[in-house]
C-alpha cells in the first residue's frame, strides 16, 4: 500500500512518533480538528474539555483571541529575523513585561525555544559562571529526586535517576548528585530538625562535592512530572543559605509552576529568597507557540561576562522569535490584567471540595490541591489510554501518568466545566 492510500490516522500511526511511544507499536491517537476556550474538538465531532491545559501550558484557554490577534499582527509585520546583531520591539516589550512580573533580582533574560533548552541554558550559564570565578572543577549539578527538567541530554541528567531515563542511558549521562525530595509537605508543619527536614542530607551531599558542583537545580514547591508532589517552601529558604555558604548557584525550574499555576505568580511568592537562575516555559505564551526563557541576576551575568571568553556560548536560530515574543507578551498582559489570584483561588477551593470524596475510595492513596493543580494519587499505576477512554465518555480529556489522576485546568474554566472535570477524575479513581 502506498503512502497516499493511507487514511490520515493510518498515516499518523505508521509514520509519526508521539511523546514516549513505540513507533512500531503505536497506542491509540485521536485526530483533533480544532480547539477553542476549554474545548478540543475531534474529527468525529466529539468536544472534550481539556483538563490538562494541553500539558499545562494553555492557561487562558485554546485559541485565545488576544493571543491569536497578537500573533496575527506580528505575522503581518515581522514573523522572524535573526537575533544576532539585530533586535526588535516584541523582544524588548516582552523583556520589560518579564522584568515587571518576575522576581526583582532577575534582570537578564535569555530567550529559548523550549523548556528543555532553557534548562540547558541555565546549566551552561552556571558552569560558565563558576569557570569565570576560577572554579574550573565545578561542572556537575545537585538536584532532588523525583524531579523532571526536560528530555534533552543535560536536562535528562538531573531528572529522577530511577523513574527518569538514567538506566537506559547509564554511563552516558554526566555525574550528578541526588538528594531525597524534601520530606515535609507544604501543608505540614516545618521542623528545624535537619534529620527530618531533609537539610542534613542536602548539606552532606553538597559539602562532600562542593568543589565539583556548579549549581543546585530543582522545581520549587511543586514537583510536576515526577509525582505531583507539593513540598514545604522553607526548604527553599534553607537551600538558598546553604548554596550561598558553599558558592553553589541556585536554579529554579519554574517551567511548570510559573505564571500563577500554584496560586502564586512564581514560587518566590511562597519563600523569602530568589534563585540565581530561573527557567520559564510552558504557560509563557499561554500555550500558543513554543517558547521559554532563562533569567538570571546581575551577579551571574557579570560573572559570566567578566570571564574568559566573556561571551555566553549559546544562540539558537529562532532565538527571540517575534511571533513567540508577541504571544508571550499578550499572555502575560492577560494574566496581569485580571484578578488571577482570585481566579486560581476559586479553582482551588472548588477542586478541594469536589475531589474530597475520593479520599474514602479504596484505591486512592492521597488527594491534594495547590492552586489550579488537582491530584488524586492512586495506590497503583493507571493506564493513560484506559483513563482517556473512560474520561472521553464523560466529555473530558484526562491523561494521567504513573499513579496520578490529575488536572491542571485552564484558568478560564467555569465552575460547571470544572465540575465536569472533577466528576471525570472521581470516576477514574473509582473505576481504575
Ligand atoms: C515540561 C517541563 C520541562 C521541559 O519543557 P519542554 O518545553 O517540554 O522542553 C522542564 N522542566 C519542567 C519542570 C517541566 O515541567
Amino acid at each position: 500500500m502506498s503512502v497516499s492510500d493511507l487514511t490520515p490516522l493510518e498515516f499518523d500511526q505508521k509514520h509519526l512518533w508521539h511523546p514516549y511511544t513505540n513507533v512500531v507499536k503505536p497506542g491509540p491517537t485521536f485526530v483533533v480538528k480544532e480547539s477553542e476556550g476549554m474545548y478540543i474538538t475531534l474529527d468525529d465531532g466529539t468536544r472534550l474539555i481539556d483538563a490538562m491545559s494541553s500539558w499545562w501550558c494553555m492557561m487562558h484557554g485554546h485559541r485565545n483571541p488576544a493571543i491569536t490577534h497578537a500573533i496575527h499582527r506580528q505575522l503581518d509585520t515581522l514573523p522572524h529575523v535573526m537575533f544576532g546583531g539585530l533586535t526588535h520591539d516584541p523582544a524588548i516589550d516582552l523583556g520589560r513585561k518579564l522584568l515587571e512580573v518576575s522576581p526583582d533580582s532577575l534582570t537578564r533574560i535569555f530567550y529559548c525555544d523550549s523548556g528543555s533548552v532553557s534548562v540547558e541554558v541555565a546549566m551552561k550559564m552556571a558552569v560558565q559562571y563558576q569557570h569565570a570565578m576560577g572554579f574550573v572543577g565545578r561542572s556537575q549539578f545537585a538536584t532532588i529526586r523525583s524531579g523532571y527538567h526536560g528530555d534533552t541530554w543535560k536536562a535528562m541528567s538531573v531528572c529522577d535517576p530511577d523513574t527518569g531515563m538514567h538506566h537506559l542511558f547509564q554511563g552516558a549521562l554526566s555525574v550528578q548528585h541526588f538528594v531525597s525530595r524534601p520530606p515535609i509537605r507544604i501543608n505540614e508543619d516545618w521542623t528545624d530538625d535537619p534529620a527530618r527536614n531533609g537539610l542534613a542530607e542536602l548539606r552532606q551531599v553538597l559539602e562532600a562535592s562542593a568543589d565539583k558542583i556548579a549549581g543546585f537545580i530543582l522545581e520549587p514547591v511543586v514537583q510536576g512530572t515526577g509525582g505531583m508532589y507539593f513540598y514545604h517552601p522553607e526548604f527553599l529558604n534553607q537551600a538558598r543559605a546553604l548554596c550561598d555558604e558553599l558558592g553553589i548557584l541556585l536554579i529554579f525550574d519554574e517551567i511548570a509552576t510559573g505564571f500563577g499555576r500554584t496560586g502564586e505568580l512564581f514560587a518566590t511568592g511562597f519563600c523569602n529568597v530568589e534563585p540565581d537562575i530561573l527557567c520559564l516555559g510552558k504557560g509563557l505564551t499561554g500555550g500558543h507557540i513554543s517558547f521559554a526563557t532563562t533569567m538570571t541576576n546581575d551577579r551571574v551575568a557579570e560573572g559570566v561576562g567578566g570571564g574568559n571568553p566573556g561571551i555566553f556560548m549559546h544562540g539558537p536560530t529562532y532565538m527571540a522569535n517575534p511571533l513567540a515574543c508577541a504571544a508571550a507578551k499578550a499572555s502575560l498582559d492577560l494574566l496581569t490584567g485580571q484578578d488571577w489570584k482570585g481566579t486560581v483561588g476559586a479553582v482551588a477551593e472548588q477542586m478541594k471540595a469536589e475531589l474530597a470524596p475520593a479520599r474514602s475510595y479504596e484505591n486512592v492513596a492521597d488527594v491534594r490541591v495547590l492552586g489550579a493543580i488537582g491530584v488524586i494519587e492512586m495506590k497503583h499505576r493507571v493506564s493513560a489510554d484506559e483513563a482517556h477512554a473512560r474520561a472521553r465518555e464523560m466529555g473530558v480529556f484526562l491523561r494521567p501518568f504513573g499513579t496520578n489522576v490529575y488536572t491542571m485546568p485552564p484558568f478560564i474554566t467555569t465552575p460547571d466545566q470544572l465540575s465536569e472535570i472533577t466528576a471525570g477524575m472521581l470516576r477514574l479513581a473509582r473505576e481504575l
